[in-house]
């Protein structure tokens, strides 16, 4: 069975076209990047995998494990095991991270028909989850995000996929704004996470993160449409060229 598949997507926003019958197919245990101008519709695409209410799908299907997620709605799609990392995490104030973790978890075991996790179940998760991105206990008591630095959120938000462990993980810039030590710690957490049965879509403007996390296939998405696929070299001759490069391609 095909992992993800989406076919000849077509999403609007206010009436504008922003993806034009987009395709990607994206096989169990691969890692895809998409690389773009700003505006081209990347950010778009993850919204439209993830549900986002303003991205007006109009045609097309994004099926997950031979499941439709444009006919669920965003609640759903993420208990299938989608997960957005977002290029700006969201704070959630009078939440902590346990609590907010545990939620998603139960949510999820509740879909499944299954009793809610074990408190000693959910403590050993978290420790061995914590040592995915190396972060700190104190963490896990504090209100989710709020008053994180850039940095501080980012390392969370790959903790919060590493508990969930998504069929497919979709990270937007998450790069955008991390040093070089945040940036290593968030690919070694992406990394330790992958596996056969998972897929990743890492939406990135600059080459340097694909040094950390290798794609195995890169594309280059120009207004709303794929111009050019190939593997993780394809990055380094789009960093080389530019992005005037791809005007040329579309
Ligand atoms: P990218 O992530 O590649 O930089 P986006 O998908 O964010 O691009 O944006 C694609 C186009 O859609 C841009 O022209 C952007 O201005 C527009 N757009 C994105 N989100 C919205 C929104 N919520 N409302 C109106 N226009 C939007
Ligand atoms: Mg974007």
């Amino acid at each position: 069975m095909k992992h993800l598949s989406i076919k000849d997507l077509n999403v609007e926003i206010d009436g504008r076209e922003i993806l034009k019958n987009f395709n990607i197919e994206v096989k169990a245990g691969e890692v895809h990047a998409i690389m773009g101008p700003n505006g081209t519709g990347k950010s778009t695409l993850a919204k439209a995998i993830a549900g986002h209410g303003d991205y007006e799908v109009t045609s097309g299907s994004i099926e997950l494990k031979g499941k439709e997620l444009l006919e669920m709605d965003p609640d759903e799609r993420a208990r299938e095991g989608v997960f957005m990392a977002f290029q700006y995490p969201i704070e959630i104030p009078g939440v902590t991270t346990t609590n907010f973790m545990k939620a998603a978890i139960n949510e999820r075991r509740k879909q499944n028909g299954e009793e809610p996790i074990k408190a000693k179940d959910f403590l050993k998760l978290m420790k061995e989850k914590m040592k995915y991105v190396d972060i700190d206990q104190s963490f896990m008591s504090r209100e989710l995000n709020v008053g994180f630095s850039g940095g501080e959120k980012k390392r969370n938000e790959i903790f919060q996929m590493a508990m969930l462990e998504p069929k497919l993980a979709i990270l937007d810039e998450t790069d955008s704004g991390l040093d070089i030590d945040a940036l290593r710690i968030v690919s070694e957490g992406v990394n330790k996470l992958k596996s056969k049965d998972n897929a990743f879509i890492v939406i990135t403007h600059y080459q340097r993160l694909l040094d950390y996390i290798v794609p195995d296939f890169v594309h280059v998405l120009y207004d709303g449409r794929i111009v050019r696929s190939g593997g993780k070299e394809l990055a380094l001759e789009l960093e080389e060229k530019g992005y005037d490069w791809v005007k040329e391609l579309a």
